[in-house]
């Protein structure tokens, strides 16, 4: 009998081998016969790890080479007609990267994750037709490996509500031209084996759906499973519950539903009907979203749990999601803290949990080995409930005690004196905080890191940068300096090396995009901060320049969202942990004498919750904790945050309840459009919409900054609004940088005499 089951497994291999293929066949440096070796060779070691771990569910066409939602685009033959002429690996990796004739298809994050998928492109006049190969081949390939796998899908109601029309309208409106290509691919899969288990991924599901598209599951997975008696389909979803879906799909013929009983316990709820339907239950128990090790006879009680609703024979132990998420294996991690390393699983690792746990909770014979592993997976849950390195009892009671929540003054009080002290212009200049990262910079970090130069060799280079950056910008007439970041790898790790409670990985890859992987940082313990992170940078910067220094943070709630984060406390309380920190920092920064602060809040909006009910919870403590690290800013101080995205008008209340003096945004490609809403609720606090694109190449002319500073006027009075580039300057280069910046000052004096 099949006990247990993965959803997917990473593809871009333990040593990242997948990345450096890609990297040098796109530089021209290798050949695609070269990426298809290392590409199978991955898929080998990648199903073996699998078998050998006693996994009985093991998937195909979970690799890619990019992506696999592009994959199921190209699949179906939804290419769009600007790569017309292009043929295999050249069309597929136009359609992902552009080429010189073609931009790139759009990418965006897959749910509430930091992957990121390629957006198809329909349109309701273009003809689609399949090609299953891939699929196909993938399977064939394991099978010669003695190895009968599940095939895995995106599903075709996920499919079309990812996608976008370029037609305009509804994607679920191409329903009727999709659904008969997904008939065709089962009437080919039938054909490879005997019988076979399809899973076909279902995840838009979990995001509350509305009955328009609930109303297409029944005809959609009636369809797919009449088309033959040898195909067994399971609907899977994670991240979320999906009851809506599942009430709907336990009178369709399928033959198995996956739900996430991790990070959507709401689908118990579901388990009655599911039970009475006869279908098989993969139930997600083991995380993949995390990299902390399971605890095995927690998850074993949790399947007790579900089985007082389910008949036991029925129910399948899995990942909770794809591996995907997480970092390969552990075995390279020779640098960590020991302790540490005990607590830790990665993909490879959550791969023998998920057979551990299927054994104990069948009641399958241990051998000696997994009465070890048991044993070692006690000892190793139990140290960490206990650890010392973990529970700090000053941070507990600092924490239970902490009662300032917000700052001194209101808006309206703070912003008069402000000004008066601050005595900046209307449609004042500055930018969000780093400018280039040249090699020397890079290559002087990373030296210092690994011991190669000195702290007074490394911090003099550091201090040349900032020098050279602040006369930069003096003489280019910017108003509002900054010092660049030069010390900062990224805006997240740099606070984590200094932050207690924060661990680090020398291998704990994960894929963001295409061949790009992430490396977050890990919450362990409670939080604090040990000595200032940042003041002595702060306190240089501002003694070389009577300009005003701007103090650069990163926020709570983002620090959060970019790391892996403990799984034994709620999320909310870890983010405040981490805001006293910064309010800590925010006082010692004011004490040297730094009059305006920046908090970064990059990854305010993509941690919201997927689903509606859940958002005021998380509103209600990313709102406080923003205000909980500003807390201590005196009434003068002026606080910035910064967030990149555009699109405010779901969540403008809450932005506005954030109460920072100034906000800049990333509207630069959308003129004034997205403004808009500020003006419509009344927001009182200053703006800075950003003048100019800093995500392309390109120079923008001062014309053209004059027209969008105009466009941006018409919205919001010359009071209200800043002048700034629309993010970090980190990626440009400083041939960029400099006449972007010199025409965007040159601009913003056409339009202030304008306006005398
Ligand atoms: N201060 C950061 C920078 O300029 C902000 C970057 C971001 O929000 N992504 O790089
Ligand atoms: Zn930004």
């Amino acid at each position: 009998m099949s006990k247990n089951y993965v959803v997917g497994f990473p593809r871009i291999g333990e040593k990242r081998e997948l990345k450096k293929v890609l990297e040098l066949f796109w530089a021209g440096k290798t050949t695609f016969t070269e990426v298809e070796k290392v590409s199978s060779a991955l898929k080998e070691k990648h199903w073996k790890y699998q078998k050998d771990a006693g996994i009985d569910f093991i998937s195909s066409n979970d690799f890619s080479l990019y992506d696999n939602v592009l994959d199921t685009a190209v699949m179906l033959g939804a290419v769009p007609k600007r790569f017309n002429g292009l043929k295999s690996e050249e069309l597929y990796f136009a359609m992902a990267r552009g080429n010189k004739d073609a931009v790139a298809m759009e990418m965006t994050k897959w749910f509430n994750t930091n992957y990121h998928y390629i957006v198809p492109e329909l349109s309701l006049e273009d003809t689609y037709r399949l090609n299953a190969l891939k699929l196909l081949n993938e399977y064939k390939e394991a099978k010669a490996l003695g190895i009968t796998t599940k095939i895995n899908l995106i599903g075709p109601i996920t499919f079309l509500g990812l996608s976008k029309r370029v037609d305009r309208g509804d994607t679920y409106e191409l329903f009727g031209k999709i659904l008969p290509l997904y008939e065709a691919l089962l009437s080919e899969i039938k054909n490879l084996d005997e019988s076979i288990t399809v899973q076909i991924d279902e995840p838009i599901f979990v995001k509350g759906v509305e009955p328009k598209v609930l109303s297409l599951i029944k005809p959609c997975y009636d369809a797919l499973c009449a088309v033959s008696d040898n195909i067994n389909i399971i609907v899977t979803t994670y991240f979320e519950h999906s009851n809506e879906a599942t009430k709907v799909l336990v009178h369709t013929p399928i033959w198995g539903v996956g739900l996430d009983f991790l990070h959507g316990s709401k689908n118990v709820e579901s388990l009655a009907i599911i039970n009475s339907s006869g279908k098989k239950l993969i139930a997600g128990v083991v995380d993949g979203r995390n990299i902390w090790k399971n605890d095995i006879s927690q998850t074993v009680t949790l399947l007790d749990e579900l089985e007082n609703s389910m008949k036991k024979e029925n129910i399948i132990v899995s990942s909770s999601c794809s591996l995907l998420h997480t970092p390969f294996t552990l075995k390279y991690e020779e640098k960590m803290d020991s302790e540490i390393k005990t607590w830790l699983s990665y993909a490879v690792e959550k791969l023998n949990e998920i057979s551990l746990v299927s054994k104990v909770f069948f009641g399958d014979t241990l051998f000696e080995q997994d009465t070890e592993s048991l044993l070692e997976n006690k000892n190793a849950n139990e140290l960490r409930r206990n650890s010392t390195i973990i529970h700090n009892k000053e941070v507990q009671k600092r924490i239970e005690n902490f009662s300032k929540l917000e700052r001194d003054g209101k808006y309206e009080e703070r912003i008069k004196i402000q000004k008066e002290l601050l005595g900046y212009e209307d449609l004042a200049t500055t930018t969000i905080g780093s400018f280039p990262q040249t090699p020397e910079v890079r290559r002087a970090r990373s030296e210092y890191k690994k011991g190669a130069i000195s702290k007074e060799n490394y911090e003099s280079e550091m201090k040349t940068y900032i020098d050279e950056c602040i006369s930069f910008q003096e003489e280019c007439g910017l108003e509002i300096l900054v010092h660049g970041e030069p010390e900062r790898n990224d805006m997240v790790e740099y606070f984590g090396e200094q932050l207690d409670g924060y661990g680090f990985s020398q291998n704990g890859w994960v894929q963001s995009y295409g061949s790009r992987c992430v490396k977050p940082p890990f919450i362990y313990g409670d939080i604090s901060r040990p000595k200032p992170m940042t003041v002595e940078w702060m306190t240089y910067a501002q003694s070389k320049t009577d300009k005003i220094m701007k103090g650069m943070l990163t926020g709570p709630v983002t620090i959060l969202n970019w790391s892996f984060v403990r799984d034994d406390m709620p999320r909310g309380d870890v983010s405040k942990q981490i805001a006293i920190a910064l309010s800590d920092e925010i006082e010692d920064l004011q004490k040297a004498g730094i009059r305006m602060i920046q908090v970064d809040e990059a990854a305010f909006k993509e941690g919201y919750p997927l689903r509606e009910e859940n958002i005021t919870t998380y509103e209600k403590w990313a709102v406080r904790d923003f205000k909980i690290s500003v807390s201590t800013a005196y009434k003068e101080t002026q606080i910035h945050t910064h967030m990149c995205y555009s699109e405010f008008n779901d969540i403008i209340q809450t932005i506005e309840a954030m109460d920072a003096d100034v906000i800049s945004i990333e509207t630069a490609r959308s003129g004034n459009e997205l403004l808009k809403i500020f003006k419509e609720v009344g927001y009182k606090q200053e703006v800075g919409p950003g003048v100019y694109d800093i995500h392309s190449p390109r120079i923008p002319t001062v014309e053209e900054m004059v027209k969008q500073m105009k466009l941006l006027l018409e919205v919001l009075p010359k009071e209200q609004l800043w002048i700034n580039p629309d993010c970090g300057l980190k990626t440009r280069k400083w041939n960029e940088v400099k006449p972007s910046l010199t025409n965007m000052v040159k601009a913003v004096k056409e339009v202030r005499a304008t306006l005398k």
